[in-house]
């Protein structure tokens, strides 16, 4: 199978029919063998039933259904683990991402040996004030963090070679950040396509302003789980050491001045304050850091290592 059509939608009922006809279109018109995964994330309106019923008509559509609403990234990871094509493509179910951008996405995974395309939203059709620029801010962040060239990360139409997809696992809010995680599992080849972006045609946006607190604080643990899950005692073992330095530093200092000058009054200084504080940090970090040795020694899948080739061995 050539392509698979991965679609995360939340109540979006009217554009499915016309969404997956175009799709359709697309796919006869170049001649690829192809799927579509509808992951239907909790609707509560009549998605699923509009779903079915496309199924009926074409076998070439198929559909998971979450109990409830668990997020876009919930429903990428339950598509991508379902996905049989070559090319894996992404996107939106609400009509703002074209398919007519498939082909090429296609070619650039296929021929070009990409292993994800991320597309550019390069001119929007959102509100400026509360979706452009704060993506901006984002990307600009996301991409000096991660030292990704893209200029839209969360951008909901992306091509990636079937092997990115079943490494990589996208929990809590990570979608905004795949190309992320599949650069922590090794994918080098990363690039971008500029996309036809075009205005919402049916029902209202998904993403208040959480997205952007939550946003940040993925980018965080992203960074942060890629680069010390392994390891977390090397994150946590040297600031708690430094800060406990410093305790015992400062309180030395404050014990040999009381030798020297026995009415030298300790409680009284900042210094006993900044050592008692230093002290008390330096073993919550390491504690910290100890614990997470542990859980990261138990977890499972803690050999869990992705290989690329092998000569030789079975
Ligand atoms: N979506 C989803 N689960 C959610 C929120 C959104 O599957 O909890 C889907 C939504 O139906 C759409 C895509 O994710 O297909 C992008 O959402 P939306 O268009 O609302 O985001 P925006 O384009 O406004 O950033
Ligand atoms: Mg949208």
């Amino acid at each position: 199978m050539d392509l698979s059509i991965v679609i995360p939608l939340l109540n979006e009922e009217e554009s499915l029919p016309e969404l997956s006809a175009w799709i359709e279109k697309v796919m006869q018109e170049n001649d690829f063998t192809y799927e579509i995964i509808f992951a239907d994330d909790g609707s509560t309106d009549d998605s699923w039933q509009v779903i079915t019923q496309l199924r009926a008509k074409n076998k070439n559509v198929k559909g998971i259904k979450f109990q409830r609403n668990y997020g876009k990234s919930a429903a990428l990871n339950e598509a991508f683990k379902a996905a049989q094509g070559d090319v894996v493509i992404t996107m939106d179910a609400d009509l703002q991402d074209s398919p007519n951008e498939i082909p090429e996405l296609y070619k650039m995974i296929a021929a070009d040996k990409y292993d994800l395309v991320s597309g550019w939203k390069k001119k929007r059709y959102d509100n400026k004030l509360t979706k452009n620029l704060p993506s901006k801010f984002f990307n600009g962040v996301t991409r000096k963090v991660s030292k990704i060239k893209l200029h839209d990360f969360n951008c909901g139409l992306k091509a990636y070679n079937k092997k990115v997809v079943k490494s990589i696992e996208v929990y809590g809010e990570m979608h905004r950040y795949i190309p992320v995680l599949a650069k922590w599992s090794g994918f080098k080849k990363i690039g971008e396509k500029v996309v036809e972006h075009r205005k919402r045609k049916y029902g209202i946006t998904k993403f208040g302003w959480n997205r952007f607190i939550n946003g940040f604080l993925d980018l965080m643990s992203i960074t942060f789980v890629g680069k010390f899950s392994k390891r977390p005692m090397h994150f946590f073992g040297v600031w708690g050491i430094l800060f406990f330095a410093i305790g015992m530093l400062t309180s030395l200092y404050l014990i040999v001045s009381k030798i020297i000058d026995f009415d030298y009054g300790i409680t009284n200084r900042p210094t006993f304050y900044i050592s008692l504080t230093a002290i008390i940090i330096g073993m919550q970090l390491f504690l910290a850091g100890y614990i997470g040795e542990l859980i990261s020694r138990n977890a499972p899948g803690r050999n869990f290592y992705l290989i690329e080739e092998k000569a030789g061995i079975n």
